[in-house]
């Protein structure tokens, strides 16, 4: 099988609004624009894969099965939209009771989609509005990092580590269909 590039996303901040802490259904709620975005983006023929921290389960802030609630109702959205992510990967730990390697900016959860769909790193791009989105995407070996404003409040200095700067994952089906066409000539 052909190798395939792969968009990874961040969860919040990049597909819904960052309340802090998403625990329940009723803070979970869709940045503008998200929906159509992944649907152009499917039409590109990428693979698309959330990786997202939830510390907030080790922490104790909400419950394992209350990230799969909030997870359940955000996939059960789409599906209506007629669109599903390939895969969804999360990471549980806090990053001090538990040392693991899918914590963000560790790559554990991006190399398990690799090996899991063949993924061709070079080609794929890592999108997030935390400067650790943009590590784990460098240490997975991504070729290309974008960060999006429409999560954190990032000072330049952060914006500077990302090959693209976004307002919001609605920009970014423009740039690749470019890309595409520009790589086909
Ligand atoms: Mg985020
Ligand atoms: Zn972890």
């Amino acid at each position: 099988m052909d190798k395939q590039p792969a968009i990874f996303l961040d969860r919040d901040g990049v597909i819904n609004q960052d309340h802090g802490y998403i625990g329940t259904v009723e803070r979970f709620e869709f940045i503008e624009g998200v929906l159509p975005s992944l649907q152009a983006l499917r039409a590109l023929q990428y693979r698309l894969i959330v990786v997202t921290n939830q510390s907030g389960i080790e922490r104790g802030l909400y419950t394992e099965q209350a990230y799969h609630d909030v997870n359940d109702y955000m996939q059960q959205r789409l599906h209506q939209h007629n669109f599903a992510f390939d895969a969804i990967y999360y990471c549980p730990h806090d990053g001090q009771h538990t040392t693991c390697d899918c914590r963000k900016p560790n790559p554990g959860m991006l190399l398990a989609a690799q090996a899991r769909f063949n993924i061709d790193m070079r080609t794929s791009w890592m999108i997030g509005d935390k400067v650790t989105d943009i590590q784990a995407g460098r240490q997975a070996g991504v070729g290309t990092t974008c960060l999006v404003r429409s999560g954190q409040d990032l000072p330049q200095h952060v914006l500077a580590e990302a090959d693209w700067v976004l307002d919001s994952l609605v920009h970014l089906p423009a740039i690749l269909s470019l890309e595409k066409k520009s790589s086909l000539i």
